[in-house]
């Protein structure tokens, strides 16, 4: 129930119990009137018919002594009272209907009519006094019946007086009664109105100021422990109460304000330091892989609200394809061309989302469209891949500005590695054939040779040269002749297969590793060489340049020549091989030959 209800309902309640205990009272003391009029009207009576009785003694004394005396200043005393009578007389029987009930009117009647009597027999025997009758007068006056009338006059006052007591007793028990009564129902009346008074008042003090106020004191302590989690209560009450709620508002409203912008510069500091981070370990990378390791690590804890792709450039398709994900629920990233990508069209961030009408890029599922966001890896001016993100939370504004410094971040680390890898490229293999160059050769072979010896294997070696290289080089030019040198190393490379590793070891020169390959094993490489490249048609400019011969020295180690000096062995197997005529091949001699030379 509303406070306004209830104070006004008590408001009404209050007053109804006032009027009534008003009334009440009022009745009460008109009771109390009445009881003081009924006993003054009591002693009226009882003061008129005590007279009457004594002017009844007074008038026979009178008249006796008149009679006895036969003067006429005794005569003339007995009228003068005796007129006198008939005025108070006159005057009862005025206060007859004066509340007096019938039968004391009857009574009083009587009583007057018998002291009227008696005045009567006085008057007759003052009259034969007067006539010279004094005997009958005295018998008149003293006689038994008049006594006996005098005392009923007497008795009839009395039992007058009796009667008006008894009912004026009763009045007043009545009034007594009325007034306790309505007294007590006008206490009962104030009784109930300071009860409810109280009550509201308790009420009013618990709803209004009590409950308000530990409450406000609860939020207040909690917001003194910047628990803005608490709920500030809205009071609608016009009074300092509802002042301070609303002051606990505001107060509670500019803590959540400040607390939203520490979080966010917590957030903000934290997202710097891992891209910090990032970046540092990122430099310390020296692969793609490393560099993808780096980036599923890091990724989703700078952009915690998205899951992410990271599609590189594939070279050889001219297609992006999808090298990391993380954040994602499982799925297939096919590659896709860079055409179908608005950021990697634009070289720019594309977020569809952001504005109202956009083109969302074909490469993503439209159910995801409206909440991607693409943003290109460029470096030198060219894409060399792409972030795209999933916003789980398109109703926030996606951190652009962090989506940027990762792309650009990692845009510099790919490139970067790009660049290292060209330049390992260019320093390990040799740009005309695509075989590795003399190099890495020393080192690659100690090792090789390192492991034969751990694992007890054989390694051999195969040195490979054009013959009359100079010649045709002359006869079809030297475009041809590096044509040429490129057809041979795609057959070596097929020959070679699996089987081990070729290099380009001069001009017109290569050398074959083989691990794990004893002489007669190498001896079947070198002869599938020989035939290849003899039987392969050689075309330059869709003229036939050949036949292209080769000569082969062949050394297997340990048997032909020690650690060190294994190429040695196999050069001089193919010079001997060159000697022999060309087109053949030469196994190296024993190295306890060479050591006997
Ligand atoms: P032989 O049978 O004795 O090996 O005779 P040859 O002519 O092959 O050997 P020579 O050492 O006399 O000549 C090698 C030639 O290879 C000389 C050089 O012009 C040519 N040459 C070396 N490197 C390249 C190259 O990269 N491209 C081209 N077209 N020719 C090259
Ligand atoms: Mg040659
Ligand atoms: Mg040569």
């Amino acid at each position: 129930m509303r406070i306004a209800t209830i104070t006004n309902f008590a408001y009404v309640a209050t007053v109804v119990l006032t009027l009534t205990s008003g009334v009440a009272l009022f009745l009460a003391s008109n009771a109390e009137r009445a009881e003081r009029a009924a006993v003054a009207q009591n002693r009226v009576f009882d003061s008129l018919t005590d007279d009457l009785e004594k002017e009844a003694y007074a008038l026979t004394d009178l008249a006796r002594e008149a009679v006895i005396k036969k003067q006429p200043e005794a005569i003339q005393s007995w009228k003068t009272r005796e007129e006198q009578d008939v005025a108070l007389e006159n005057h009862l029987i005025a206060l007859h209907d004066n509340g007096a009930s019938d039968a004391e009117i009857l009574i009083l009647r009587d009583g007057i009519a018998t002291l009227d009597q008696l005045e009567d027999e006085q008057r007759i025997a003052i009259a034969n006094m007067e006539a010279g009758k004094v005997s009958e007068a005295m018998d008149l006056l003293f006689s038994a019946n008049y006594e006996e009338r005098l005392s009923e006059t007497e008795y009839r006052f009395a039992h007058f007086r009796s009667l008006a007591d008894q009912r004026t007793q009763t009045v007043i028990n009545e009034a007594t009664e009325r007034s306790l009564r309505l007294r007590t129902l006008s206490e009962i009346m104030v009784g109930l109105t300071a009860v409810l008074f109280l009550f509201v008042l308790g009420f009013i003090i618990k709803h209004r100021i009590l409950r308000p106020v530990v409450t406000l004191s609860d939020v207040v302590n909690r917001l003194a422990t910047q628990d803005y989690a608490v709920e500030a209560p809205v009071l609608a009450q016009v009074d300092e109460i509802g002042d301070m709620a609303q002051a606990i508002r505001v107060f509670r409203e500019n803590g959540l304000a400040r607390q939203r912008l520490e979080q966010e510069r917590d957030a903000e500091w934290g997202t710097r330091t891992l891209l910090a981070r990032m970046t540092q370990r990122l430099q310390g990378c020296d692969s793609h892989s490393a560099i993808i390791k780096v980036v599923s690590r890091f990724a989703p804890q700078i952009i915690p609200d998205m899951g992410g792709r990271l599609y590189l450039l594939d070279k050889r398709t001219g297609r992006m394809k999808c090298a990391a994900r993380w954040g994602l629920p499982p799925g297939e990233d096919p590659a896709f061309s860079p055409d179908s990508c608005w950021a990697l069209k634009r070289g720019q961030l594309h977020s569809p989302s952001k504005d109202a009408v956009d083109m969302p890029c074909e490469h993503i599922s439209p159910e995801i469209a409206p909440r991607a966001i693409c943003v290109p890896l460029n470096a030198q001016n060219k894409s060399i891949g792409l972030l795209t993100f999933d916003n789980y939370t398109p109703d926030k504004e996606p951190p652009y500005i962090y989506l940027e410094l990762l792309a650009e971040t990692l845009a510099l680390a790919l490139a970067n590695q790009i660049l290292r890898d060209t330049l390992t490229e260019k320093a390990t293999f040799d740009s005309l054939t695509g075989l590795r160059n003399r190099h890495s050769l020393d080192e690659t072979l100690r090792s090789m040779i390192d492991q034969a010896m751990v694992e007890g294997t054989m390694l051999s070696c195969l040195m490979v040269d054009v013959d009359y290289f100079k010649r045709l080089n002359d006869l079809h030019g030297h475009e041809a002749g590096d044509k040429v040198l490129r057809e041979l190393s795609r057959l070596i490379t097929d020959v070679l297969d699996d089987k081990g590793l070729a290099f380009r070891y001069g001009g017109e020169e290569f050398l074959l590793i083989l691990p794990d390959t004893n002489e007669s094993q190498a001896m079947s490489v070198a002869q599938t060489l020989l035939d290849t490249v003899l039987n392969h048609l050689m075309l330059y400019e869709s003229q036939d340049i050949g036949p292209v011969s080769v000569s082969i020295g062949l050394a297997t180690w340990p048997r032909h020549a020690r650690a060190d000096n294994l190429v040695r062995a196999a050069d001089l197997a193919l010079y001997l091989a060159k000697e022999q005529g060309r087109g053949q091949i030469v196994v190296a001699r024993n190295a306890d030959n060479h050591r006997t030379e």
